[in-house]
């Protein structure tokens, strides 16, 4: 193991089918929320709020990042990409995505995700939590255009919304 560089980039996620013959790829989403708001709240009582969610947000761009590379065709155009991410996120049911402002000259975009992974079904608490999302969503427009964008979800489950909408800009 490479110290310092991080495992994710220099090592993979591992051989599941074979490493887990009875048990297979699937936990319940109760387990996966369990694990990220539990890192988040050692973040962010170590570190303060802003920083807990800097932290997160990067973490979510660079698997975003290489969710991109793995699993999504870049050489897709606009339209035929989103319909790809689309299918791949109803698949591996990370959430139901939905363009619904589409502006590819200025690259400003709005989208939403029903029945996030995240999210949905929380308590309501007023405050948008997917700031990991934020940061996927980033790390997926960078690996397929090269360039950095501003992701900021302005509705969200926990903001009592039934859906979580980010805002996407250049
Ligand atoms: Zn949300």
């Amino acid at each position: 193991m490479t110290r310092g560089k991080g495992r994710f980039f220099s090592d993979n996620l591992g051989e599941i089918a074979s490493g887990r013959p009875n048990l297979g790829q699937y936990v319940p989403v109760s387990i996966y929320r369990m694990m990220q708001y539990t890192i988040r709240d050692v973040l962010s009582l170590e570190y303060g709020e802003d920083l807990a969610r800097k932290i997160i947000y990067k973490a979510g761009k660079l698997a975003g990042e290489k969710f991109c590379r793995e699993y999504l065709d870049t050489s897709l155009d606009f339209t035929s990409f989103v319909t790809e991410l689309k299918n791949l996120l109803i698949e591996m049911k990370i959430g139901i995505l939905r363009i619904e402002e589409l502006d590819l000259e200025n690259m400003n975009l709005v989208l939403t995700i029903a029945e996030d992974l995240d999210c949905s079904g929380l308590p309501v608490t007023e405050e948008t939590v997917c700031v990991y999302d934020e940061g996927f969503i980033a790390g997926i427009l960078k690996a397929y255009t090269g360039q950095d964008f501003i992701v900021k979800e302005v509705d969200c489950w926990a903001s009592g919304d039934t859906v979580c909408r980010f805002h996407i800009s250049q």
